[in-house]
């Protein structure tokens, strides 16, 4: 079994700033990848709100921040946590598709994935016109109709992205009114091929091999109808990854983790950083500082106990 100090679960830039932080501590991090490097932010294609870049696309925000951690001394594994044992306390285990280990300290920063509807056709028809990542699969519905499901921040910015190549998108929100911040609503407002539908939600997905109809539902009235289009993509939040920590560490009831100011779980030694703790603000830049913070208390913690 491998023994490592610190050992980071997942690369956004929680994880990735954690790894700076540490590596310039001399701890030289572990860090586990997860599926992908740069977790949700390695997907988003403009990036206008991290302080320094007028704006710079997610995959070189994350290539960038892989760099730096790595010039300092963080080592990668490009593999997946399958399990973890925190409950004997420090050292802890922890399991890879590569391998066992023991960790000295761990740092979780396994963030969130996209929430799905849970609606009859979804799943059928995922990669076959419905998508959750427009960065991903915009480029697929050149000349196409699409909808988007969500009145969000991430409804609109991805909203925006597709019509460069959609002829039309609809955005649908079971609202009249959308959670998105003023500057994403003014540049919808202004785009002509942004079309809005309130008070709608999405209701059964069919089509033939791939997406061609949606049941709509209008909330206020109740009045169902059925629209033809070529894509969804659905935008409607995110649930934090932490289905491997069940039973190991305290969780609200949304599951995400419980931190304390120190960014410390209900585990001593065990941290957690960025959107697999944090219910608010959600942002690559929280994101960012909440790994720092980590890094720190993780690096206390350990020099407390004779590891420098
Ligand atoms: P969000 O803010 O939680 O918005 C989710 C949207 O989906 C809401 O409008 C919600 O409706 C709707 N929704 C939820 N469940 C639904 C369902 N079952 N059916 C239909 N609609 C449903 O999530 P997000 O837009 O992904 O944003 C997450 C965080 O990232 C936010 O803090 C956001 O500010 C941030 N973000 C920022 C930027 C940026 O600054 N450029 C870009 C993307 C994301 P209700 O409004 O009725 O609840």
């Amino acid at each position: 079994m491998r023994q490592e100090n610190l050992i980071i679960i997942g690369s956004g830039p929680a994880g990735l700033t954690a790894a700076l932080y540490a590596a310039r501590a001399n701890l030289k991090p572990w860090v586990i990848t997860g599926n992908e490097l740069g977790g949700q932010i390695a997907i988003t294609n403009e990036v206008e709100n991290y302080p320094g870049f007028d704006s710079i696309l997610g995959p070189d925000l994350t290539e960038k921040m892989r760099a730096q951690a790595e010039k300092f001394g963080t080592r990668f594994e490009y593999s997946q946590v399958t399990e973890v044992d925190f409950t004997q306390g420090s050292p802890f285990y922890l399991k890879t598709y590569n391998g066992e280990y023991q960790a000295k300290a761990v740092i979780i920063t396994t963030g969130a994935s996209a929430k799905r509807l849970g609606i009859p056709g979804e799943e059928e028809f995922i990669g076959r016109g419905v998508s959750y990542c427009a960065t991903c699969d915009g480029f697929f519905f050149k000349g196409k109709d699409v909808l988007v499901v969500g009145g969000g921040d991430s409804a609109l910015q991805e909203g925006l992205f597709l019509t460069k190549y959609a002829t039309q998108v609809r955005i649908v929100h079971r609202r009249d009114s959308l959670r998105a911040g003023e500057f994403l609503k003014a540049r919808a407002n202004e785009n002509p091929k942004i079309k809005y539908v309130w008070d709608t939600v999405l209701e059964e997905i069919k089509g033939n091999g791939v997406l061609q109809e949606v049941t709509t539902r209008n909330m206020k009235s109740g009045q169902t109808e059925k629209w033809k289009t070529d894509g969804v993509f659905v935008f409607v939040g995110h649930f934090p990854n932490t289905d491997i920590f069940k039973n190991q560490l305290a969780m609200d009831e949304q599951n995400f983790l419980i931190t304390d100011k120190n960014m410390q779980t209900s585990v001593e030694g065990v941290f957690a950083a960025g959107e697999v703790q944090d219910p608010i603000y959600k942002q690559a830049v929280s994101s960012a500082g909440q790994g720092c913070q980590a890094a720190i208390s993780a690096e206390r913690w350990l020099a407390a106990r004779g590891v420098e």
